[in-house]
């Protein structure tokens, strides 16, 4: 499967020191002195090469995690899929992890070719060949800054393409999250996805269902918060992942254009947040993306005869929970969906007290911009979306002024929210 191996050497290449942190250096250059052999690997060299600034750097060596870990006072040894180490240097971590083999006898498969344990250390072609794409096993070394390619990693980056390396159809059978890296790096990366790597995606799509909800939710992350959201969601849409990792949103969004519109406004606001580097909560797409099917369940809900608040409020956990079959979304998170969803009710009420308690409520924000996404969509919402605006930054003679005068409510049942539809 490698092809031959290619050393280039620093004239020859962008890789620099400079563009390394002083930590992995430092992490580099001790493995080194201790004699083992120690590389820069994966995104970190990739970015590099493409003349980005990878946010993290990870390395790769012979030595075992022990002997890793005797080498630094400040690791520790972590066991997930496959043992590493992390090195701590106050709040950055380098990831170390030792040369990892693709050998079958070592490996357990299920039926559908995913392989379940793999803790195998080997060399560091070995460790080439099962990784993901060509342009993430490149290897650069600082004994003498050179940059190692076994599989044509580097042709591929100066055809900014994205190639498997192997067997596509067997490494995405292997891990189906291959198939949300593909679309996530050539995404982030400008790349195009090499034909024969971009053909078995569709037809393998259902694979995703054997991943495990809770890595999935990491997947979610990099994919809708590093700043290229909406191309991902578009991509993932267009290949059927979508369909595979978010069930409920893709089938109603074929039906509702206006939902479609909320979205992408969505992922466009996000995107430019990170872009300004403003925080983002990966919370506050994911009840984007199930306030659709939030409504819908409501519906049906209401139409056997539950009033809208019940019938809204009991959907919420439904969603939640029928979303978390797919991707698990942790409890602080599932915290804040609920939060934003329920001040959509409260938002439309501009009664006395209550105002008060919703504008210092700590999802206040959150919610109204949630609310004002909404608005793109909905031009019923905009009267009430603009009013929050005014009266948020309003003093407070103003901000009286905007409040009705005591009256007395008539009904206290709360009004529903309108949906996208
Ligand atoms: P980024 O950090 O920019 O998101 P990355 O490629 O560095 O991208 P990581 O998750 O940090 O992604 O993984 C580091 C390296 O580990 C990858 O470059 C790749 O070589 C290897 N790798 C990661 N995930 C897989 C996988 N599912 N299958 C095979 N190799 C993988
Ligand atoms: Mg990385």
């Amino acid at each position: 499967m490698t092809e031959s191996k290619h050393i280039i050497t620093r004239d020859q290449h962008s890789v620099s020191r400079k563009d390394i942190s002083d930590n992995a250096l430092k992490v580099l250059y001790r493995l080194n002195k201790a004699g083992y052999d120690a590389f820069l690997v994966g995104g970190g060299v990739r970015d590099i090469l493409l003349g980005l600034h990878p946010k993290d750097f990870d390395i790769t060596t012979n030595a075992t995690p022990e002997q890793i870990r005797s080498l630094f006072r400040n690791s520790r040894i972590i066991g997930r899929r496959f043992k590493l180490v992390h090195i701590m240097f106050g709040r950055d971590i380098i990831e170390v992890a030792t040369f990892r083999a693709h050998c079958d006898s070592n490996i357990e498969q299920a039926k559908e070719g995913m392989i379940l344990r793999d803790n195998v250390y080997g060399t560091i072609e070995e460790d080439a060949e099962r990784r993901d794409f060509t342009v993430n096993a490149l290897y650069y070394s600082v004994k003498d800054f050179s940059v190692h390619d076994y599989c044509g990693g580097l042709t591929d980056l100066r055809k900014r393409q994205l190639r498997m390396i192997g067997d596509p159809e067997t490494r995405y059978r292997e891990d189906p999250v291959r198939m949300l890296r593909a679309v996530r790096l050539a995404t982030k990366l400008n790349l195009s996805i090499e034909p024969k790597t971009l053909e078995p995606i569709t037809e393998l799509a259902p694979l995703m269902e054997q991943v495990p909800a809770a890595r999935l939710f990491e997947e979610y992350r990099k994919m809708f918060l590093s700043g290229k959201g909406e191309d991902t969601f578009k991509a993932l849409q267009e290949l059927g992942l979508l369909q595979k990792l978010f069930p409920a949103t893709d089938t109603l969004l074929a039906e509702h254009q206006d939902f479609e519109t909320f979205i992408h406004a969505a992922l466009e606001n996000t995107d430019k947040r990170i872009a300004s580097d403003n925080t983002v909560n990966p919370a506050f797409l994911i009840a984007v993306f199930l306030w659709q099917p939030l409504l819908e369940r409501a519906h049906q809900l209401e139409t056997k005869g539950m009033n809208f608040n019940d019938a809204f409020f009991k959907s919420m956990g439904y969603m939640l929970s029928e979303q978390s079959r797919y991707i698990s979304i942790p409890k602080r998170y599932s915290l804040v969906i609920r939060d934003i969803w329920a001040l959509q009710v409260r938002l439309p009420q501009r009664f006395g007290k209550k105002v008060w308690s919703v504008l210092s409520h700590p999802r206040f924000r959150a919610a109204y911009d949630f609310l004002m996404l909404r608005a793109e969509s909905d031009p019923s919402l905009r009267e009430v979306a603009d009013w929050w605006t005014k009266f948020q930054d309003a003093d407070k003679a103003t901000q009286q002024a905007m409040l009705p005068k005591n009256k007395r409510r008539k009904s206290k049942r709360r009004r529903k929210p309108k949906g996208n539809d």
